[in-house]
């Protein structure tokens, strides 16, 4: 995601429409309809980022590659759930080709720091244990939701950051990679042409498996031209990823300070548990209330125990989509379609 202060220093550029993703400024922000929309069900929902989805830059082309790619990751969770799989399993099986995508902001293809360097955050939550594992500012782990899990499963940690992080993914015997491998041409234009690119497309993923768990992931690079070092919400549980079994699992994208100070993901379980509200409600009063009202810009997906489908999200667009036990896929972009 852009820091929208950047992005008003390439608004010339937005302008000129060289860019197919618009970036994500606060004063973009267009709220959904006040009613909430009706709450479709799916055992899996993925998300590639929120933002100002520019229609007009977004050519025939590059719309299908971004509605396949958000499809064959709706597939390979939905294949490992039809077998019988762990909703945990489901959200690796969807985040690792999102993660391999150079289309989206997670692994290769993740947006550069000010320092030009991928510095990659992740996450997972697994409902059923209350377990969770993240990794932030790795920088040469493939696959850093692998990482993420690794510590949730072969740490007593939650999260490591930076060369531990590293350090703890290659000692697990995941693959490494140099730095470059997650750098792409486009993504270094971005960042030369504004030192602020449009990128969202954070990937984020909700699964419910056949025996009514739900787990969470979300993988990203982070905002374009961040700071060396800075941390968003995608590593931090509660902020950016949530699953609790019998309540809601939660991936978050957006401008990852506010949804920290928001702790965006568990509020929305909390609206659902404490308060009683359905995921709709709570998810809508969540994005649309706190993180609009503070501020904040982005979006959010996720699935309750019931599998009910919440996808609300303060920006023009966010790429997301779900599938129901029985294949049925649906993708979106904008509010509309
Ligand atoms: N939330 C991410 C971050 O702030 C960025 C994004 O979702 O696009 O790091």
């Amino acid at each position: 995601m852009t820091h929208p202060r950047s992005a008003h220093r390439s608004l010339p550029l937005l302008l000129l429409g060289l860019l197919a993703l618009g970036g994500l400024a606060a004063c973009a922000a267009t709220p959904e309809p006040a009613s909430l929309p009706e709450s479709p069900r799916a055992v899996l929902v993925v998300h590639g980022g929120a933002g100002t989805l520019d229609r007009t830059a977004m050519t025939p082309e590059l719309e299908q590659a971004y509605r396949d790619a958000l499809e064959g990751a709706l597939r390979a969770g939905h294949a490992v759930l039809s077998e019988g799989g762990r909703a945990m399993d489901a959200v690796e099986a969807a985040l690792l080709p999102l993660e391999d995508s150079p289309l989206f902001n997670a692994g290769h293809g993740a947006v550069l720091t000010a320092d030009r360097i991928c510095e990659l955050d992740a996450s997972v939550m697994d409902g059923a244990t209350g377990l969770a594992g993240a990794v932030a500012g790795v920088r040469t782990v493939r696959h850093p939701i692998r990482a993420a899990r690794a510590v949730m499963e072969h740490s007593e940690h939650v999260l490591l950051a930076g060369q531990g992080a590293d350090a703890f993914a290659a000692a697990q015997g995941l693959e490494q990679v140099e730095n470059a491998w997650f750098q792409t041409e486009r993504r270094r234009e971005q960042l030369e042409q504004a030192l602020a690119d449009d990128k969202f497309g954070t990937v984020g993923c909700v699964a419910l498996d056949a025996e009514g768990h739900l787990a969470a992931g979300t993988t990203t690079g982070g905002m374009t031209a961040k700071r060396f070092g800075r941390v968003g919400d995608s590593p931090i549980i509660g902020a950016g990823t949530w699953a609790e079994d019998g309540v809601c699992g939660v991936s978050a994208t957006g401008w990852g300070e506010f949804f920290i100070r928001g702790a965006v993901a568990s509020t929305v379980a909390a609206r659902m548990k404490f308060g009683g509200a359905p995921l709709a409600e709570a998810a809508h009063a969540t994005i649309h209330g706190d993180l609009t009202s503070r501020g904040g810009t982005g979006g959010i997906v996720a699935l309750d125990a019931d599998g009910r489908v919440a996808a609300p999200f303060n920006t023009p667009g966010m790429y997301r989509g779900w599938i129901t036990a029985e294949g049925e896929v649906t993708v979106r972009i904008w509010t509309d379609r």
